[in-house]
């Protein structure tokens, strides 16, 4: 079955066409800018990339293009849209009511609904998606597949919030975690890689990109994550803050004489990586600035490193001592030199890697630990797409 997986943002929408049988991406793209004038990339699998401008005042319009794309006969994959089996959507908030991926309905729409209070930026969109697809794909089944469902196994004492009760009790506020997809992938890759079943392995994940998050997964269960009722909880990324001491809202608000909202925008774009060196999010830039002699930059890096490394030694006790630790995404498959930086971290916990195969581990699934380590280190490549084609052909 062809598979198409659709990851919806406010003015963007990214896909993917996959076959299921062979796993093999047959195309991918994304739609920019999308209800301001719009830009759809194409890259069929084996032919020429496609640059277009196009009106795109509406995310159906977008979805429109992607399978004018998809189908046409120069640039497309499929002969007609019959092909396309099932669609799968990346929904980034189940709240507690999706603990995995599900068939659409109206009953689901509603409920996704019903939960987008905790993410207001990103499941409104994907809703938007999920209509847009629905209308010009009539009868083919979609599957909701959750960034948050994966954690839904994780203890309260994980979840639970030091602040009243009555608050989760009423708004439901306690730790949801993101990343799901990954971090459920990642970790299975990382069982097989130590030869052991999926439910008797203790794996740590760092995914670590643009958003990083770390997960303890414990006998195929998350059983702990750092990001938390928004992706705003737990590490420092590319413009977000992470974790810090809520009193800092307050006093910011005080001293800067601006509102709640405002000084949520800077936690939520301004600071991290970014707010921290003065360079920018993307950490290609932060390491070259690091390296020509910028304080501020290779600072950001460490205390980013050190973070890693603060979560992964809590996730030794989360996991009760791991086999693996895996680490992905853009800057956990790439970055040598923030590996290096956190790996140091470790070996005073017995983690000990291999730096001249670090060195030059970039995107492929390699085993950077020695052998005289507490644990395996391995560099595992990500696939969220993947995972959520096969979620979907799995329900459909
Ligand atoms: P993601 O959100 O997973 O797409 O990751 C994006 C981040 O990965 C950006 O900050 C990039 O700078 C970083 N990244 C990608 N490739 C490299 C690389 N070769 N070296 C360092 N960082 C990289």
């Amino acid at each position: 079955m062809k598979v198409l997986v659709i990851n919806c943002g406010s003015s963007s929408l990214k896909y993917q066409l996959i076959d299921s049988q062979t796993e093999q991406v047959l195309a991918k793209g994304l739609c920019e800018r999308i209800g301001i004038d719009g830009r759809l990339t194409h890259k069929p699998t084996g032919k020429d990339k496609v640059e277009k401008d196009l009106a795109m005042p509406d995310h159906t319009a977008a979805v429109g293009f992607v399978l004018d794309a998809l189908t046409d006969p120069v640039c497309g994959v499929v002969a007609s849209l019959k092909e396309i089996g099932a669609v799968g959507h990346r929904i980034v908030h189940g709240g507690e009511k999706f603990n995995k991926s599900v068939v659409i309905t109206e009953d689901v729409i509603k409920d996704i609904e019903s939960v987008s209070g905790l993410a207001p930026l990103h499941n409104p969109a994907n809703l938007i998606g999920i209509r847009s697809c629905q209308k010009l794909m009539p009868g083919v089944p979609m599957v909701a597949v959750f960034d948050t469902a994966f954690h839904q196994t994780m203890p309260k004492q994980a979840y639970l919030y030091g602040i009243p009760h009555e608050f989760y009790e009423k708004y439901g506020i306690r730790r949801y975690g993101f990343h799901g997809t990954s971090h459920s992938y990642v970790s299975q890759v990382g069982a097989q890689l130590v030869g052991k079943p999926y439910n008797e392995a203790k794996i740590i994940v760092a995914h670590l990109g643009n958003g990083s998050s770390i997960c303890a997964v414990k006998n195929g269960k998350s059983v702990d994550t750092s990001m938390g009722l928004t992706p705003l909880d737990g590490l420092p990324m590319g413009t977000r803050s992470g974790s810090l001491d809520p009193t800092i809202i307050s006093y910011i608000a005080e001293k800067e004489h601006v509102s709640l909202e405002e000084v949520m925008t800077i936690l939520n774009k301004k600071s991290g990586m970014a707010g921290m060196s003065g360079v920018g999010s993307d950490f290609r830039d932060l390491d070259a600035a690091a390296s020509a002699g910028n304080t501020l930059a290779d600072e950001a890096l460490e205390v980013f490193s050190y973070n890693v490394a603060k979560f992964i030694g809590a996730y030794q006790v989360a996991v009760g001592g791991a086999d693996a630790i895996c680490f992905t995404a853009g800057v956990g498959e790439n970055d040598v030199k923030v590996r290096a930086r956190i790996c140091k971290y470790l070996e005073g916990i017995g983690v000990k890697i291999d730096y001249d195969v670090n060195a030059v581990t970039r995107g492929t699934q390699t085993k950077i630990s020695t052998d005289d380590s507490i644990c395996a280190v391995w560099v595992v490549p990500t696939n969220e797409e993947l995972a959520i084609a096969r979620e979907t052909v799995a329900l459909v």
